[in-house]
């Protein structure tokens, strides 16, 4: 069934991101043969479009003052693009701009959002969207009875789509006024591949017993690429200080959803799986063969850590 599908797009340093384009390809499979629109927000909006492929109409505003995110600003000019799309769906990144914009669009539009989505699916007809529940221990699936219905959508829970961008560009209004303005931004310094793009990320727990241990997981990481895998911790060993809070997966870390991913030493409690759960191929190295993790484990290893990652990162290296 044709459907008309609206993706919020978001960019940084003028370029689309990774999420925004994943939701393109995912939309265009979603479509049916209905349109896909895309918004972008803030300068290099209108060349950023020649990257959304997927998407057969650009919502864009090149105004700079949007690069700064104001949920009232972006609200007006998403919901701008939604009445000239007339989309039945809406997709948004599971992003700090997309957890508060998705509540507010359904608030307004007096319809429902489900939020951090890993995928979206057509049945028979009708979108239904799926979300990890219980701590990731269990899959929610919702349908939705009012229009349109809004998804919040986790990275990599799409393919990208190949092919042009849109031919169409709809201008949507400048900025208006805000409620809000941002008197100060501190960034974090973070070195290297960030947690959320990395393919591969090698997490350590409190099982590793010292922050020099660390050390051993980032030679694992360099082994396997600096511009593939990250460092990430349980929140056990970052409470101990062995490890920085912005490497933290879990509940209340990082939720991630890398092609691999090492536990190591980690026990496999629900709070460390909400952030882990999604990853396509999760191996445990743990030297309790009872421990949690297995149970989430494609692959296991019973063993210690200080015998076996050295074994790995010497196989790695050939
Ligand atoms: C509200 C709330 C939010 C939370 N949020 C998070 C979160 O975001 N992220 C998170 O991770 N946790 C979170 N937690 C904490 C969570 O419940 C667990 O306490 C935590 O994940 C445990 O971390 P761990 O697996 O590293 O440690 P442990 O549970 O102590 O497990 C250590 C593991 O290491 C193994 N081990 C020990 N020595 C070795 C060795 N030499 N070689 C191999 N294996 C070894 C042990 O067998 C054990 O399985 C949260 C808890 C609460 C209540």
């Amino acid at each position: 069934m044709a459907r008309n599908i609206l993706v919020v797009g978001e960019l940084v340093g003028g370029q689309p991101t990774s999420t925004t384009l994943e939701m393109l390809g995912g939309a265009a499979a979603l479509a049916e043969g209905g349109t896909v629109g895309v918004t972008l927000l803030g300068a290099g909006a209108a060349a950023a479009a020649a990257a959304c492929a997927g998407a057969s109409t650009a919502y864009a505003n090149d105004d700079a003052a949007y690069d700064t995110f104001l949920g009232e600003q972006w609200l007006e000019a998403v919901g701008a693009a939604l009445d000239a799309s007339n989309a039945e769906l809406v997709l948004i990144a599971q992003s700090t701009a997309g957890r508060e914009i998705g509540p507010r669009l359904a608030h307004r539009r007096n319809t429902a959002v489900a939020m951090d989505c890993t995928s979206i699916v057509s049945d028979g007809g009708t979108i239904k969207a799926n979300r990890p529940a219980y701590g990731g221990n269990a899959v929610a699936t919702y349908s939705f009875a009012t229009s349109p219905a809004i998804a919040t959508v986790r990275a990599k829970s799409f393919e990208v789509a190949s092919g042009a961008g849109p031919s169409n560009t709809v201008a949507l209004p400048a900025p208006g006024a805000s409620r809000v303005s941002v008197t100060g931004r501190e960034k974090v310094v973070a070195e290297g591949l960030q947690l959320q793009d990395a393919s591969i990320v090698v997490a350590g727990g409190r099982g590793l017993g010292a922050s020099e241990s660390f050390r051993v997981l980032e030679e694992m990481a360099t082994t396997l690429g600096r511009d593939k895998a990250a460092v990430g911790a349980s929140r056990a060993a970052v409470d101990l200080g062995w490890y920085p809070p912005s490497q933290q997966v879990g509940l209340t870390g990082k939720v991630v959803t890398p092609d691999l991913y090492f536990a190591i030493a980690i026990s496999g409690a629900s709070q460390h799986m909400a952030g882990c759960s999604g990853s396509k191929v999760l191996v445990a190295i743990n030297r309790d063969a009872e421990a949690n993790i297995f149970g989430f484990a494609k692959y296991g290893i019973v063993g210690d850590y200080k015998t076996v990652i050295p074994a790995v990162i010497a196989e790695l290296k050939k």
